[in-house]
């Protein structure tokens, strides 16, 4: 089996995983967090499986996971308070699903530094 067949986010953006979508666009596809971290936690991801932002460095995968967060950032209503956008990669990044993805976090005052 390989690993497309497998990977929790391939199976999300196949529809085969229920999640609450919030926007989608022909990349990349963003939806709510299922344990969430703040009042909004979205993650946005691309529909291709990429293993981490090392595999995504010069691509145009990032810059469109940056502003599909963006948009779902103004239409949650954070854009004004604030929120972070945050890329957890590999081990020390904490990094538990290797397919790329964006956490867009608000809704509440952030900490730095981050633990
Ligand atoms: P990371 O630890 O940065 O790899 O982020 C993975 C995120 O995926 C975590 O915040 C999990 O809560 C989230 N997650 C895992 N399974 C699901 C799911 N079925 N639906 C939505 N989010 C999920
Ligand atoms: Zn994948």
């Amino acid at each position: 089996m390989s690993d497309t067949e497998q990977c929790l986010f391939c199976r999300i953006g196949r529809g085969e995983i229920p999640v609450t979508i919030v926007a989608e666009t022909g990349d990349c596809l963003a939806f709510r967090d299922i344990t969430p971290q703040a009042p909004v936690h979205v993650l946005v991801i691309p529909r291709a499986h990429v293993r981490s932002l090392n595999e995504a460095a010069g691509t145009p995968l990032v810059g469109a996971i940056i502003e599909l967060a963006t948009q779902v950032a103004q239409r949650e209503g954070l854009a004004r308070a604030g929120y972070r956008v945050v890329f957890n990669t590999n081990e020390d990044g904490g990094q538990t699903v290797y397919h790329l993805h964006a956490h867009l976090l608000g809704g509440r005052q952030m900490r730095w530094p981050p633990g």
